[in-house]
């Protein structure tokens, strides 16, 4: 069976949801070879294997992590040169795509990015203009290089026992170009992150300027991320990297609330492969309510707060 490299996405050693996706695409394609790059490796072995890492290859120098983005794209292209994989895919995150692009130049292979699904022959399919259009794609020359978007193919368990191999590079000053030189964690507080999230409540212009504590409130009550539209992002209610939909997230939980969003399109491509949609939306022909499993029509103002206090009641 071909090997399929995989670049493992993680922070510190907590493995993102995207490389079990990705390991889970590398398997139905050929065998999965995940990628590790960096430290914390021991406590994430056993979540490469339980969702079927057929190998591990782990770059653990800390020059790997000292500058960058270059050296993981450098590890990746000696790797391509030394085991002759049939692919390589990476999460479509920012750095992620950025990696998919030096790697192609580096080894003179075509790149897609964006991708949301791989079919044998590596043939790639692209979800265009908000999920109206689907395009597929191929590389034709060298290993194709694929940037997955998170979110895209469900991450199905499939333990295997990884063979290990240590791996590491000889760095060029060009992948030295840029040093990190302070690394700072982001505060965070005690809701899930927006694209690994079983349950996700967006709030959208119906909301209005001071009222997303309710969709907090109403969030926090699921334990669920909070999510927002585009037009409160560029409002400036709600930071722009909870935006949900074709230029924001791409979110797929278990259960998406969308709170006075109407249902753009370009919303739509962001979270249409969410399992169970509710909305709350005053307006009876919004075409939010094409997509629902459950639909409420009335004022999120009256609505959410009455839906909050039952689930706390509940619980
Ligand atoms: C290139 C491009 C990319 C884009 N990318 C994105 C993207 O990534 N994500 C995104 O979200 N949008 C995106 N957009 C914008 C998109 O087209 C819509 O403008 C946007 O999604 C609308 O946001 P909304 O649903 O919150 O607002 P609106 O469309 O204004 O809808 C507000 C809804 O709230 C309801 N409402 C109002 N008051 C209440 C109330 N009191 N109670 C209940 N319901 C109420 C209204 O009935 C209405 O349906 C993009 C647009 C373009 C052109």
């Amino acid at each position: 069976m071909a090997e399929i490299l995989v670049l493992v996405d993680h922070v510190d050693g907590d493995v993102k949801k995207v490389t079990l996706e990705l390991l889970t695409l590398a398997n139905r394609l050929g065998e999965a070879s995940a990628v590790w790059v960096g430290g914390g490796y021991d406590g994430a072995k056993d979540k490469l294997a339980e969702y079927g890492a057929q190998k591990v290859y782990v770059g653990s120098d800390e020059e790997l992590t000292s500058y960058v983005v270059a050296p993981k794209a450098a590890l990746l292209a000696q790797l391509v040169q030394d085991k002759a994989p049939a692919a390589v895919l990476v999460g479509a995150t920012a750095e992620g795509k950025e990696i998919a692009g030096r790697l192609a130049v580096k080894i003179g292979s075509g790149v897609l990015t964006d991708v949301v699904d791989v079919a044998d022959g590596f043939v790639a399919e692209h979800s265009i203009f908000g999920g109206g259009v689907i395009a597929h794609a191929k590389v034709n020359t060298g290993t194709p290089v694929i940037a997955v978007r998170p979110n895209s193919v469900p991450a199905e368990a499939a333990p295997a026992s990884p063979a290990e191999e240590q791996v590491s590079v000889a760095l060029s000053d060009a992948d030295k170009a840029a040093k990190i030189v302070e690394k700072v964690v982001e505060e965070k507080g005690e809701r899930p992150d927006l694209t690994e999230a079983a349950i996700v409540v967006s709030g959208g212009r119906g909301v209005g300027k001071d009222g997303f504590s309710i969709i907090e409130g109403l969030a926090d009550s699921l334990g669920a991320a909070v999510g927002a539209s585009r037009a409160a992002t560029d409002a400036g209610w709600y930071p722009h990297q909870f935006q949900v939909g074709q230029t924001g997230k791409t979110v797929s939980p278990q259960l998406y609330v969308a709170v006075g969003i109407s249902g753009a399109i370009q919303h739509r491509a962001g979270m249409q492969t969410s399992k169970t949609i509710i909305a709350i939306n005053k307006d009876p022909e919004a075409p939010i309510f094409e997509l629902v499993d459950f639909g409420v029509v009335g004022d999120l103002f009256q609505v959410a707060p009455q839906l909050t206090e039952e689930i706390i009641k509940r619980k």
